[in-house]
């Protein structure tokens, strides 16, 4: 299968960017090994089928281990205004979450969505937050844009929610055309849940199954949502907040239907 998954953003850091490195802050010969950032992005949300006319904001995580792009990055500051090309990557995550009664660090695994950039360029600085949102409105056209090749995981399920909106969400995996420094080896596939409105969500729910491929043009969308988690420790409850990326399609296109998706492939890496 053909491998295709190209995303453009235009911009505005959330928060100064996180920098991890590979020896403690005293050391001076310590060099950054992972640095990530949110990334505000806008969008229209009317032209794919959803209720609402609003203008949305997203902020999905961007993360880098290329060190020519840690160093450009590192120097970022929040409210600036960046654009970006990349390509959209998962991986399994772990995130860290205290117990409110007794304390306890609980560790939650989860499925971390994120933009891996292959270019960035920083076009201004010093916006103030008005300003900047004034801007990225303008440039709503190329802020949030994702086209990605993919198969569809599992079987699609279609809903309509009590405001009469139908929706279609099913995972899809889409096979990575590259390697990312750090990552193991094996860590060919990403994995991001899509989620399609309206007309859109009529043909997925008749058109596709599990082994489908799709060619999406869509936009992210960025969701949180609130989870029960019982303290392995003391065994009450609280609520965790997490947050996960989809993919929001305003074009599917349907290539092939019926293929089975767990066929071991044997073709060789380009790279
Ligand atoms: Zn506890």
């Amino acid at each position: 299968m053909a491998r295709f998954n190209d995303l453009l953003s235009l911009g505005i850091l959330k928060d100064d960017p996180e920098v991890r490195y590979n020896k403690p802050e005293d050391d001076p010969t310590r060099e950054p090994v992972m640095v990530n950032f949110k990334m505000i992005m806008i969008r229209g949300i009317r032209h794919f089928g959803a209720v609402s006319e609003r203008m949305k904001l997203d902020a999905p995580i961007v993360l880098t281990t290329n060190p020519s792009i840690m160093n450009e990055i590192r120097e970022w500051k929040k409210g600036d205004v960046v654009l970006l090309k990349g390509t959209l990557a998962s991986m399994d995550a772990v995130r860290r979450t205290k117990c409110p009664e007794c304390g306890e660090v609980e560790k939650l695994s989860e499925s971390l969505v994120y933009i891996n950039p292959i270019f960035v360029m920083k076009m201004y600085q010093g916006m103030d937050a008005k300003e900047a949102q004034e801007f990225l409105k303008s440039c709503a056209e190329i802020s949030n844009r994702i086209t990605i090749l993919g198969t569809v995981f599992d079987k699609p399920n279609l809903y309509t929610t009590r405001a009469g909106q139908r929706i279609v969400n099913y995972k899809l995996e889409a096979e990575r055309k590259y390697r990312i420094k750090g990552d193991y080896e094996t860590h060919r596939k990403d994995y991001v849940i899509v989620k399609s409105y309206g007309k859109i969500a009529d043909s997925d729910s008749a058109a596709l199954k599990e082994g489908s491929e799709v060619l999406i043009e869509g936009m992210l969308q960025v969701r949180q949502y609130q989870e029960t988690a019982v303290c392995p420790k003391c065994g009450k409850e609280h609520t965790v907040i997490r947050s996960k990326t989809e993919i929001i399609p305003y074009s599917t296109e349907y290539l092939q239907i019926d293929r089975p998706i767990k066929t071991e492939k044997t073709e060789a890496a380009p790279c």
